[in-house]
């Protein structure tokens, strides 16, 4: 297979693959960001189409010999429209940052306006966080969560109309609530702003319907397509058709270079394989599996916050029993468990150290775990956070979590 084709030419970067594969295999991942794509998709990354230099777009490239990139760029953009409802998609943004960043080149000017999520409360570093060029170029009004975590948009409505934003931008990393959006969508109107969504975490519960769709109101739609959605890594950009050529060129030649056909193709194979019945399901028992989680944490005492989740996401808030979510992070990892630290709302802790750890269901519905193997993952994780310094303690819960993977065997 294609690890000896590697180690005949590079032993060293084969022999770390195969670790990973291992790791992957023996490990809980409930990082909310990632997921295990198919086979399928991960064969089309790996072909020839890495090869070809096809800058600009289908049927208007820059480059030669373009023909069979064209039909597989076309079907990519044609499924996405389909599976989001939304005029036109750009599929070739080589991830979600830069899919946001050809938005904010092509709706705003230097200096002006937008209105999004703070970084601590759940945003993402796109969204005008000041170390990324969102935040160092454009004025940034964030809006963030209440202590139950979720958005105030009575606050979000007084912001717009104090500040007049030219953008309002909804989407999250970290935010366990359904989002209104058309509530977004009258704010927006209500300042004569753009209306952009960011449904990067989100994108495979709405492919799967167990999320609205923000289709019928915004202007833009970004997503990454590796998270829920479960493709290769990689972004896409759809917006209304009126935006359509301007948000072409933003990407390509504002942004980016060539196109990655490669990921291109892969992408086309998970939004077909996200348009599938079986996707429905998957998306279902993603949100069945985060409930039985949250429900099984809070039984053993832990919190949640907001006191539930409505997507594949929650915040397990550490501050009742004094632990910050780095270390806590740390010891999940010693028992087999991966997941990121996270800030609560009004974190007492700094960014680096936090009270919180993010988790999600979207990785491990993918192998296969329902319901009762959440409720032992909330065991395992309470044990964790209870016997943090007790070694024989935490490899016993190792061994548990060895049991799960076991139970639900990966590629
Ligand atoms: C993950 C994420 C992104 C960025 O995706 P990358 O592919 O890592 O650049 C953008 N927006 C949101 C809301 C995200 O959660």
């Amino acid at each position: 297979m294609e690890l000896d084709i590697i180690r005949e030419v590079d032993p060293f970067i084969a022999e770390t693959i195969e670790k990973e594969l291992k790791r992957q295999q023996n490990t809980i991942e409930l990082i909310a960001s990632e997921n295990f794509t198919s086979k399928a998709v991960m064969a089309a990354c790996g072909t020839v189409l890495t090869n070809k230099y096809a800058e600009g777009k289908p049927h208007k490239r820059f480059y030669n010999g373009c023909g069979n990139i064209d039909l597989i760029e076309e079907l990519a953009q044609k499924r996405a429209c389909e599976l989001f409802g939304m005029d036109h998609a750009n599929v070739q943004p080589h991830s979600g940052a830069q899919a946001n960043m050809a938005v904010f080149l092509y709706a705003l000017k230097p200096g002006d306006t937008v209105l999004s999520m703070d970084l601590s409360n759940g945003g993402h570093l796109s969204h005008g966080s000041p170390v990324n060029f969102s935040g160092m170029y454009f004025n940034i009004i964030s809006y963030g969560v209440n202590e139950q975590g979720e958005i105030d948009y009575d606050e979000v409505q007084k912001l717009a109309l104090e500040h007049k934003p030219k953008l309002v931008l909804a989407g999250a990393s970290n935010y366990s609530k359904i989002i209104d959006f058309k509530r977004f969508k009258e704010i927006a109107d209500s300042v004569g702003a753009y209306f952009m969504v960011d449904i990067a975490h989100i994108a495979g519960l709405i492919a799967g319907g167990v999320h609205p769709s923000p289709a019928p109101y915004a202007d833009f739609v970004t997503t990454t397509t590796h998270k829920t959605l479960r493709g290769p890594r990689g972004g896409i950009i759809m917006c209304k058709e009126e935006h359509a050529m301007g948000i072409d060129k933003a990407l390509f030649p504002g942004t980016q270079g060539g196109p990655l056909e490669h990921i291109i193709a892969a992408k086309a194979i998970a939004l077909l394989e996200a348009s599938k019945p079986e996707f429905k399901k998957y998306a279902e028992q993603i949100v069945k599996n985060a409930k039985a989680l949250a429900n099984g944490l809070m039984d053993e005492t832990m919190d949640i916050i907001g006191g539930c989740t409505e997507n594949h996401v929650m915040t397990l808030d550490l501050r009742k029993f004094n632990k910050t979510g780095k270390d806590i992070a740390n010891v999940l990892e010693k028992v087999g468990i991966t997941a990121n630290k996270n800030t609560v709302p009004n974190d007492p802790q700094s960014p680096f150290v936090t009270s919180g750890v993010r988790l999600g269901t979207a990785a491990v519905t993918t192998r296969g775990f329902v319901e009762e193997d959440m409720t032992e993952v909330a065991k395992i994780i309470a044990s964790a956070v209870f016997s943090s310094d007790n070694e024989l303690g935490l490899a016993n819960l190792r061994e548990r979590s060895s049991k799960l993977c076991a139970k639900y065997p990966l590629y």
